[in-house]
């Protein structure tokens, strides 16, 4: 897949520290969003023992937009994209909880131009659409 391809030449582009690599992984690995405290549960083992190294490792990862936390939900999820910077958008179904990140450059356009057209510059935006999912609907 080009696209696991493309995250390991991301990471290592980015000169991860130990601790971020080892909650990048974790997070990758999980394909779902977690909570900082499953995280630091998790990680116990492999030597990341403060709440603080898990936060640091985090809020750095974040910055790099190869994470992203769901605000809603205070969880944080590895990025299934190649480059969101800071600007995300997810759906979230409302029967089993399941998250997906969505891309969409005209969406992400309309942000912006809506901040535009009220004079505001969007920093970033975290952008959550509550569905049911597939697997959920009911006919
Ligand atoms: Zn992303
Ligand atoms: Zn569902």
């Amino acid at each position: 897949m080009t696209n696991s391809q493309s995250y390991n030449k991301k990471t290592n582009d980015y000169n991860l520290t130990k601790n971020q690599k080892i909650v990048f992984n974790l997070l990758q690995n999980s394909g779902e969003p977690l909570k900082a405290y499953t995280i630091l549960e998790s990680l116990k083992r492999e030597g990341l023992k403060s709440p603080l190294q898990v936060y640091r490792a985090l809020d750095k990862l974040v910055e790099l937009g190869i994470i992203h936390k769901i605000e809603s939900q205070n969880s944080f999820i590895a990025c299934s994209n190649s480059n969101c910077a800071s600007n995300t958008a997810f759906t979230i179904c409302r029967r089993c909880g399941d998250v997906k990140e969505i891309k969409n450059n005209h969406l992400f356009e309309q942000v912006s131009d809506l901040g535009k057209k009220n004079r505001l510059k969007v920093h970033r935006f975290n952008l959550e659409f509550y569905v049911d999912c597939n697997g959920c609907k009911v006919n």
